[in-house]
């Protein structure tokens, strides 16, 4: 097999699709060839997978009331209809609260005793 030009599909560079990456790409039981040039493959492997990162960067804030407090807040995320909203004062407070019956410390005030 002689080394293949192929044309990139994200920046429209040409690259070498060579005899030995075709020959891994066999091994590797991969029948398809390369849409991308090295150059691409590498920054998508950097971004963190594409696609995904979607969310990231411009978070949809949505408009809910705090099912606690009654206040309006704004959530990262779309709330599930039926489920408790809360604003960032309660979830605090509703985390700190419900920590579970841990008894931490002891009670004790700071001071150790052996
Ligand atoms: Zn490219
Ligand atoms: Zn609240």
């Amino acid at each position: 097999m002689p080394d293949e030009t192929l044309a990139c599909r994200d920046c429209g560079a040409s690259f070498v699709f060579s005899e030995g990456e075709q020959q891994f790409f066999r091994e590797r039981g991969y029948d398809n060839k390369p849409s991308r040039c090295p150059d691409c493959r590498h920054a998508r492997r950097e971004g963190g997978g594409g696609q995904r990162s979607q969310s990231r960067g411009d978070r949809q804030m949505t408009d809910v009331q705090c099912t606690s407090c009654g206040k309006d807040t704004q959530v990262p995320f779309v709330p599930t209809p039926g489920r408790p909203v809360l604003c960032p004062d309660c979830f605090a407070q509703s985390r700190a609260g419900s920590g579970g019956g841990g008894s931490r410390g002891g009670g004790g005030g700071g001071q150790r005793r052996w």
